[in-house]
């Protein structure tokens, strides 16, 4: 890897050094002052907050190469690039651009954030136990179909287009949280919890391909992850029936699986997670405002 590429400074845009939210960014990139030879900046946008759990989406051109922190972010035919923040990303981050002979570089502080903590009891205890011997290596194996599946390179662009909530009702899980299982401390929680009746249809929240549908894994049940390209991929958990297999292509709202309660789970819920490759994202900053929706949807069957 490259030293880091954001402390070469350039004649064209100096550095950025922003602290506080990418929209009050993405406004000031979009008044920033051409330079001399009176060319736009490179980073012609980005949107999305700069903080843990929030995924961005920027606009250069086609041409250009984009790295963050050194790492090389695919840039599409038209010029779009997406990449995300995990919940524990903290400190500064760097967003270099290259086109010919120009280069740009961007340093940007992430939001710092408090994640609660939620206590679940009454989960299969058997799901708590560290497990061994042969569950043990259907954990292993279930855990590496699941990262090949995020890992996917495509070039399909659903990303581009806005996300929908996969099927409205009372959140009742959030991304971030610090889960203690039967009084036992888990790993974080990394999606949005809807309690839903089993059986209620979960549509595709953007178009996608299907790239992993596995009808029962050890901790997640019913498993579906639909690849919306560059990365970017939705996870559905604890499923009950699937509807959809791998390889089939779906469009937004299609019916891809029902709300079940398979896994690790204690009653019936779908568990939505969106992923930017391994990077956990949270759903909750791509989709609008649940109550609201879930009022005016409540009488026509969770739609
Ligand atoms: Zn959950």
């Amino acid at each position: 890897m490259p030293g880091k590429p954001w402390t070469r400074n350039n004649s064209i845009l100096k550095t950025l050094l922003l602290i506080g939210s990418a929209w009050l960014w993405a406004a000031s990139a979009a008044a920033a002052p051409s330079d001399e030879s009176g060319e736009k900046p490179l980073l012609e946008a980005l949107d999305g907050e700069i903080a843990p759990g929030s995924l961005l989406m920027g606009q250069t051109r086609p041409e250009a190469t984009v790295r963050l922190d050194g790492r090389r972010l695919r840039v599409t035919p038209e010029g779009h690039f997406v990449f995300g923040f995990g919940r524990d990303a903290e400190g500064l981050v760097g967003l270099s651009l290259k086109l010919d002979e120009r280069e740009e570089s961007h340093v940007f502080r992430l939001r710092e954030r408090d994640w609660p903590v939620q206590k679940i009891e009454g989960v299969p205890q058997r799901t708590v136990d560290p497990p061994t011997g042969e569950t043990l290596k259907r954990i292993r194996r279930e855990t590496a179909a699941v990262q090949a599946a995020r890992a996917r390179e495509s070039d399909l662009r659903h990303f581009l287009n806005s996300f929908r909530w996969p099927l409205y009702g009372p959140i009742t899980g959030v991304y971030g949280s610090q889960r203690v299982y039967n009084g036992e401390p888990g790993r974080p929680h990394y999606g949005v919890d809807i309690a839903r009746p089993a059986g209620t249809p979960v549509r595709a929240p953007n178009a996608g391909e299907v790239v992993l549908a596995h009808p029962n894994m050890f901790y997640s049940g019913g498993t579906l992850i639909i690849d919306h390209g560059y990365g970017v991929t939705s996870t559905f958990i604890h499923l009950k029936n699937l509807k959809v297999e791998k390889g089939d292509k779906v469009r937004k709202g299609e019916v891809v699986a029902t709300v079940g309660s398979s896994g690790r789970a204690t009653g019936a819920h779908l568990d939505w997670r969106i992923n930017w490759y391994q990077t956990r994202i949270n759903p909750q900053t791509l989709v609008g405002d649940m109550i609201k929706r879930y009022r005016s949807a409540n009488n026509t069957e969770g739609e």
